[in-house]
């Protein structure tokens, strides 16, 4: 099965702050880099808007996304 849900970056708005690569606890983007970088989009929780809700310029979107999510069903207060 494929993954149906994780984040994309949009670089011609991204400011490198490092906010969503901080926020994440699944291992979906590298830590190295405080530029986001998706390099496992398995990790992400289905629904899960917690690194798209702390960006500053509104840079992440989701595969998947339809606007009809009920949100995050894991436990990392995302
Ligand atoms: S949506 Fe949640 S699980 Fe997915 S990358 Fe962002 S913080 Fe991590
Ligand atoms: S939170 Fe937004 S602006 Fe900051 S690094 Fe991530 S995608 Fe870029």
């Amino acid at each position: 099965m494929s993954k149906k849900w994780y984040p994309t970056i949009n670089y011609e708005t991204c400011i490198e702050c490092g906010a969503c690569v901080g926020k994440c606890t699944h291992s979906v983007y590298a830590k190295e880099t405080q530029t986001p970088k998706v390099i496992f989009p398995e990790g992400c929780i289905d629904g899960c808007h917690g690194c798209q809700n702390l960006c500053p310029t509104q840079s992440i979107q989701y595969v998947g996304d339809t606007g009809q999510s009920a949100g995050c069903s894991c436990n990392c207060n995302c």
